[in-house]
């Protein structure tokens, strides 16, 4: 006999556990099985982003900041440190640790709201109904009122450069170096290529980060993207665009990448190489045929705007569908969709999705960039202000980078926020839940802020825009 469910979630990261638990506290009986396996074969739940992503980058960027700060900035400050000592298994495991309190934190909740977690494959079959094999066991029939499909993605890999898990490795890999890697070669300057790279530089490597592309941070505004391009080249990251990796070769003397450039073709030797050149969508064994769901050319479940796919009380979020691959899109993604199966109105707003990258200093925006505005022929105003004039920031030693605003020259509404700058990732915060609020750069203006805080520079950008601002020369 089949176990029946009114809601099945298939893949335990951000988008399905969320969608989970939501699904449960409006009483619905939720199961959620994920197939994630840590290298040492345990089971757990939280996907990628916790057990691969988003939490253990962040103990690796926190670990190797202190670490680069006690190198250069704390003699600034007048502390003196002696010989500095790395630790680098001690770092690794610290990381392990965050990480297992977290995902062994999901099972908790799962079990707090009656969520029934499963280890092992998921597979939608017609009718929503889902062949659930357990790791080790016999395939069980699960049947359910609608099904969440949530299953992520995987990173893409480059035929020029074929992982071998040791030299030439992707961002699990280079997660995981036991020793610092004299040089380290990235492929791709995106995301993971500046955080990871950023983390292996702090520690004591060479990185050479090869892009394929001519710009830097296309997706950026443009003038936060030559800053932060700026302040990585002062801290030696040896950024190369326009380079495109032909071949790897994998000899005694190191890794040797070659690649063309508008120069012709280079080739440098390096010790390990991490491919991180973007992920696609994981559909692999997941979808019967006959289950109705449809793929899109590029691999993604396709849904509306509410989530639903071509099938019948089939859903699918995160990673898996179109949009930005990022955690927090879909924990929203599977917050809506459980509230729209409970009955409940809910809707996304994908025009105020904040994207972070935790470099040093970091990246954060939401809403428009400069480039997207002037081509959609949007009236604008701009206003800006270096973290150079903040107190706090010259307080922490941390006052490079600074904030933009743009904002409809015609509604005063705030149409963007870019920051780059000590803690762009919580500072971006406040843009977001000003432009959910569809807030003027009045209402802004007007807010008052601590002083002295890192706000005070999202204060001073707003004002900026109508040639307020106190503490910088307007023009
Ligand atoms: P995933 O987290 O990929 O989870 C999907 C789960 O489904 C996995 O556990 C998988 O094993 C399981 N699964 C797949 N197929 C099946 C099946 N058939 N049956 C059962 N289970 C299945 N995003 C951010 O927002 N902030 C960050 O700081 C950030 N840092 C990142 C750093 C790195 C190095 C990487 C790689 C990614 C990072 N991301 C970050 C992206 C983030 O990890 C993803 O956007 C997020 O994990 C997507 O969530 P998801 O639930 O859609 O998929
Ligand atoms: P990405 O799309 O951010 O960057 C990939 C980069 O590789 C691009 O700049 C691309 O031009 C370049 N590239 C592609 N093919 C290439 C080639 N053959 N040679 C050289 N360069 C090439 O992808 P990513 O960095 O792999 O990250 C994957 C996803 O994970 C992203 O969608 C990102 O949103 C997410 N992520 C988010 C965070 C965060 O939110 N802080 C952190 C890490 C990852």
């Amino acid at each position: 006999m089949s176990r029946k469910f009114d809601v099945v979630v298939i893949g335990a990261g951000p988008a399905g556990y969320v969608a989970a638990i939501r699904a449960a506290q409006h009483g619905l009986s939720t199961a959620c099985i994920d197939a994630w396996k840590n290298p040492d074969g345990s089971a757990v739940f939280g996907g990628t982003c916790l057990n691969a992503g988003c939490i253990p980058s962040k103990a690796l960027l926190e670990s190797s900041e202190l670490y680069h700060r006690a190198q250069v900035e704390f003699k600034n400050h007048g502390i003196g440190v002696g010989e500095l000592a790395l630790d680098l298994a001690t770092m690794q495991a610290r990381k392990e640790g965050i990480v297992r309190d977290l995902s062994g934190g999901i099972g908790v909740l799962f079990k707090a709201n009656d969520v029934t977690g499963l280890f092992g494959h998921g597979r939608l079959l017609p009718e929503q109904k889902v062949q659930y094999t357990p790791h080790d066991g016999e395939p069980e029939l699960l049947e359910a009122e609608h099904v969440i499909l949530a299953t992520g993605s995987t990173p893409i890999e480059l035929p020029s450069a074929p992982y071998d898990c040791e030299r030439i490795v992707d961002s699990q890999g280079a997660l995981s170096f036991d020793s610092v890697p004299e040089r380290l070669g990235v492929i791709g300057a995106g995301v993971i290529g500046l955080e990871l790279g950023s983390v292996w530089q702090r520690l004591g490597a060479k990185v050479t980060i090869v892009e394929a592309m001519d710009q830097f941070l296309f997706m950026a505004d443009a003038q936060i993207a030559r800053e932060a391009q700026r302040q990585f080249k002062k801290q030696g990251l040896d950024i190369r665009l326009g380079a495109k990796v032909q071949a790897t070769e994998i000899t005694d003397a190191g890794v040797i990448m070659k690649y063309d450039d508008e120069q012709g073709g280079h080739e440098i030797t390096v010790d390990k190489v991490v491919v991180a050149v973007g992920r696609r969508p994981s559909t692999d064994g997941l979808l019967d045929p006959l289950a109705g769901v449809d793929v899109d050319e590029r691999g993604h479940i396709e849904v509306d705007l509410e989530c639903r796919t071509t099938a019948l009380n089939v859903w699918a979020v995160g990673d898996v569908v179109r949009g930005p691959m990022l955690a927090h899109k879909g924990s929203e993604e599977g917050v809506m969709v459980a509230d729209l199966i409970a009955g409940e109105i809910a809707e996304m707003n994908y025009d105020v999705i904040p994207s972070i990258i935790y470099t040093s200093p970091e990246i954060a925006w939401v809403g428009k960039t400069e480039e997207e505005l002037k081509s959609a022929g949007v009236e604008y105003k701009t206003g800006t202000f270096n973290f150079a004039a903040s107190g706090r920031a010259k307080a922490m030693d941390q006052a490079a980078g600074l904030v933009k605003f743009l904002s409809s020259a015609v509604t005063d509404e705030i149409l963007g926020v870019h920051i780059c700058g000590p803690m762009a990732g919580e500072l971006i915060g406040e843009a977001v839940l000003a432009m959910e609020f569809q807030a003027s750069t009045e209402d802004l203006q007007r807010t008052i802020h601590g002083h002295p805080t890192l706000t005070e520079a999202v204060h001073e950008a707003a004002l900026s825009v109508d040639n307020r601002a106190i503490h910088a020369i307007n023009r």
